[in-house]
C-alpha cells in the first residue's frame, strides 16, 4: 500500500486550498509556510511568524484535518517552527528588506481613499444623528484634543464611514500638513502581514506612529483576527498618549465586542457615540438631498413614499433612489408616486416582503422546530417553545414591514419591547451560531420561496 509522504501531503493541501481562496489568500498565508523534513509521520511547517501559524490554525483547521494524519489519541500530527527561532544561515527564500533608510511614506501602506461625497455638508441630521455628528465635527476641528478615540458604532449602512471619511476631509482641508490616514481593520492587519514578513516592522511602526489622525473603519473585524489585536492596540496608545486623534467605527458599541478587556478599555477611553436609524422626516430629507445632488427632482409625495417604506438603511434608500431615477429616465416619465409603487415594487422582488405575513413565519419556524402555532403565540416559558418563538419574532421583524406593535401583537398580543427583546437576542445569537443561522437561513428561504 502506497503510504502519502509528507511532501504529497502537504502539496495536495496547497493544491487544494488554491481552489478555495483568493490568490491574495494564498500568496499572504500559505505561499510563505515551507514544509520541513521530520523523521516520523508528523508535519512539521516553518512559518515566518507566529501570526502565519494562527492564522493557518484559525481559518483553515477543517481544511487541514482533511489531510494532515492524526495521531491515534485523534490530535493532528503537526508542528511549527518560526523561522526566527532557527538560527541558520539565510535560506535563498529570505525577501530582501527594503532600504531601512527610506522614510516611511504613506503610499506604501494600505489606506482608503476618502469618498468625496462623504463630506459633512452632505451628511443630514436629524434626532438619530445629531450628537454624533457633533461630535464628529468637534473631533475634525480639534483632532487629539476633544475626545480620544471616538467611536462611531450602529448598524450598516447608517452614515459610519461617510462621517469617518468627514472627519478626514475638514482636518485636512483646514491644515494641509495634518497627516491623515484611513484604513479599514483588513488594512491595518495586511500592512502588519505584509512587514512582518519583510522585517520592516520599525517602519510600519514609525509610519504609523507619526501619523496626526487614524480613521479606523469596522473594528469589528478584528473579532475574527485577535493575533493582530496587541498590535493595534499599542498603535492606538501610542497615537493618543501622543495627542494624535483616532477615529473608530464598529457595529457595535466596544462593550460587545469579542476584543481583549485592554482594548475594550482603550475604545471607551474617549467618547463613545452611536448612529441611529433616521427618523421619518430626516429620511426624506436624505432622500431630497441626494436628489439635488445627482440633479433631479423628486416630488415630496414620492419621498415621502419611499422613506416611508425604506426605513432601516440609508444605504438601500439611495438604492432605491438610484433605481427609481433609472427608472423614470427609461420610461421618460416624471417621476410620480405611481411609478415610485411599481418600481420599489420590483426592487423587493416577487418574493416581496410584504406578501410574508406572521402566521407565514410562524408556520415556517413551527415546522422547523416542532412546535404547535399555538405555542408560539402563547406564554409558556419553557426552553423547547420560547426559543422558537422569538426565532419567529426576529424572522417577523426582519421579513415583514410592519409596526413592531402590530407584530407583536399578532404573537398572541405581546408587546412591542417582548419583540425587540427577541429580534436583540437571537440577531446576535445568529452571529456566532452556526446552526441557529443554517435553521434561520432554511426557514427565510422556505418563506421566500
Ligand atoms: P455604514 O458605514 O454605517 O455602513 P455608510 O457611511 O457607508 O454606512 O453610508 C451608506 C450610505 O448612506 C452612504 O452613501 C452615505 O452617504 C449615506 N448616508 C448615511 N447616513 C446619511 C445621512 N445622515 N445623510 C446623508 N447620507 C447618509
Ligand atoms: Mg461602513
Amino acid at each position: 500500500m502506497h503510504t502519502k509522504t509528507a511532501q504529497d501531503i502537504w502539496s495536495d493541501f496547497l493544491a487544494f486550498m488554491q481552489e478555495r481562496c483568493s490568490a491574495t489568500e494564498f500568496q499572504n498565508w500559505l505561499a510563505p509556510i515551507i514544509l520541513i523534513e521530520s523523521a516520523d509521520d508528523t508535519i512539521t511547517l516553518e512559518v515566518p511568524n507566529i501570526f502565519v501559524q494562527q492564522y493557518l490554525l484559525d481559518n483553515y483547521k477543517k481544511d487541514l484535518r482533511e489531510f494532515i494524519p492524526r495521531a491515534p489519541s485523534g490530535e493532528l500530527l503537526l508542528t511549527f517552527v518560526i523561522a526566527e527561532q532557527k538560527k541558520k544561515p539565510a535560506a535563498p527564500h529570505v525577501a530582501t528588506p527594503p532600504p531601512a533608510s527610506q522614510d516611511p511614506s504613506p503610499g506604501s501602506f494600505h489606506e482608503v481613499k476618502l469618498n468625496p461625497q462623504y463630506v459633512f455638508e452632505h451628511f443630514i441630521e436629524g434626532p438619530s444623528n445629531q450628537f454624533v455628528k457633533s461630535a464628529a465635527q468637534g473631533v475634525a476641528n480639534t483632532p487629539g484634543k476633544s475626545y480620544n478615540p471616538l467611536f462611531i458604532h450602529g448598524g450598516v449602512g447608517l452614515g459610519k464611514t461617510h462621517l469617518l471619511h468627514a472627519i478626514g476631509h475638514f482636518a485636512k482641508n483646514h491644515n494641509k500638513k495634518l497627516r491623515v490616514q484611513c484604513i479599514t481593520t483588513e488594512g491595518f492587519i495586511n500592512d502588519l502581514v505584509d512587514n512582518l514578513r519583510n522585517k520592516t516592522m520599525d517602519r510600519m511602526k514609525r509610519f504609523y506612529r507619526s501619523l496626526d489622525i487614524l480613521l479606523v473603519d469596522d473594528i469589528q473585524f478584528l473579532q475574527s483576527r485577535l493575533n493582530f489585536e496587541e498590535e493595534l492596540c499599542n498603535t492606538f496608545e501610542s497615537l493618543i498618549n501622543n495627542h494624535k486623534q483616532i477615529v473608530i467605527t464598529s457595529d457595535k458599541p466596544p462593550g460587545q465586542l469579542k476584543l481583549s478587556e485592554r482594548m475594550i478599555a482603550r475604545m471607551e477611553w474617549g467618547l463613545v457615540a452611536h448612529v441611529g436609524i433616521p427618523d421619518l422626516e430626516t429620511r426624506v430629507a436624505i432622500l431630497q438631498h441626494k436628489a439635488e445632488g445627482k440633479g433631479i427632482r423628486i416630488p415630496h409625495k414620492v419621498a415621502f413614499f419611499i422613506a416611508e417604506h425604506i426605513f432601516n438603511n440609508v444605504r438601500q434608500l439611495e438604492g432605491a433612489l438610484n433605481r427609481l431615477t433609472a427608472y423614470s429616465r427609461l420610461m421618460g416619465h416624471e417621476v410620480t408616486e405611481e411609478i415610485a409603487q411599481k418600481s420599489l415594487g420590483e426592487m423587493m422582488g416577487p418574493s416581496s416582503h410584504k406578501k410574508i405575513s406572521v402566521d407565514n413565519v410562524m408556520k415556517s419556524v413551527a415546522t422547523l422546530y416542532e412546535v404547535k402555532v399555538s405555542d408560539l403565540c402563547g406564554n409558556a416559558r419553557s426552553k423547547d417553545v420560547a426559543f422558537p418563538r422569538q426565532v419567529a419574532m426576529y424572522l417577523a421583524k426582519e421579513l415583514i414591514n410592519d409596526s413592531l406593535m402590530k407584530l407583536a401583537s399578532a404573537f398572541g398580543g405581546k408587546t412591542h419591547s417582548t419583540l425587540l427583546h427577541a429580534w436583540k437576542k437571537i440577531g446576535t445569537q445568529v452571529e456566532t451560531d452556526e446552526r441557529l443561522r443554517k435553521q434561520i437561513q432554511m426557514a427565510r428561504r422556505n418563506l421566500e420561496a
